[in-house]
C-alpha cells in the first residue's frame, strides 16, 4: 500500500485528573503528530501535501495550539475553574468530552480527519501523537 505522511507540531497544556503521579498537575506538551493517508492516485499524488495540511491546520491545529484542553467531565474542580476563567477572559480553550491523554486525543484526531478528508477520498491510514520526544500513542484505522 502506498501511503502519504506529514507531520504537524503543537503546544498545549492539559491536567489528568485523578492521576496518582506528576500529570495531575497543570503542564504543557510541545506535541507531534504525524497523519499518514492513504487514496486513489491523481496526477501521480495521493493528496497535494499542501491540501493535507491547510484540513489538518484548520480541523485541528488551529483550534488546539497554544491551547488549554479542558476535559469537561473532569471530577477536579479545578480544571473546570480554569477552564471558566480562560473562556471567560476569551483566551484558547480546546474542550473535550474524554481524558485528553495522548491515546484519547490520537483517537478523536483519527475520527476527525478520517471523516473530513473522505470528502475528498481519502482514508487516513494512522495518526501518530507524540506528548514527548519518546512517548507516543498510534491509532491504526
Ligand atoms: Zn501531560
Amino acid at each position: 500500500m502506498l501511503t502519504v505522511s506529514k507531520e504537524f507540531a503543537f503546544e498545549a497544556a492539559h491536567m489528568l485528573s485523578e492521576h496518582e503521579g506528576d500529570c495531575k498537575n497543570l503542564h504543557g506538551h510541545s506535541y507531534k503528530m504525524i497523519v499518514e493517508a492513504t487514496g486513489d492516485m491523481k496526477d501521480g499524488m495521493v493528496i497535494d501535501f499542501k491540501d493535507l495540511k491547510n484540513i489538518v491546520k484548520e480541523t485541528i491545529i488551529d483550534k488546539i495550539d497554544h491551547s488549554f484542553i479542558y476535559f469537561n467531565a473532569s471530577k477536579d474542580e479545578v480544571e473546570h475553574k480554569i477552564a471558566d476563567i480562560l473562556k471567560k477572559s476569551g483566551k484558547r480553550v480546546f474542550e473535550v468530552n474524554y481524558r485528553p491523554t495522548a491515546e484519547n486525543m490520537a483517537t478523536d484526531f483519527y475520527n476527525i480527519l478520517n471523516d473530513k478528508l473522505a470528502d475528498k477520498g481519502i482514508r487516513v491510514v494512522s495518526i501518530t501523537l507524540y506528548e514527548t520526544q519518546t512517548s507516543f500513542a498510534k491509532v491504526v484505522g
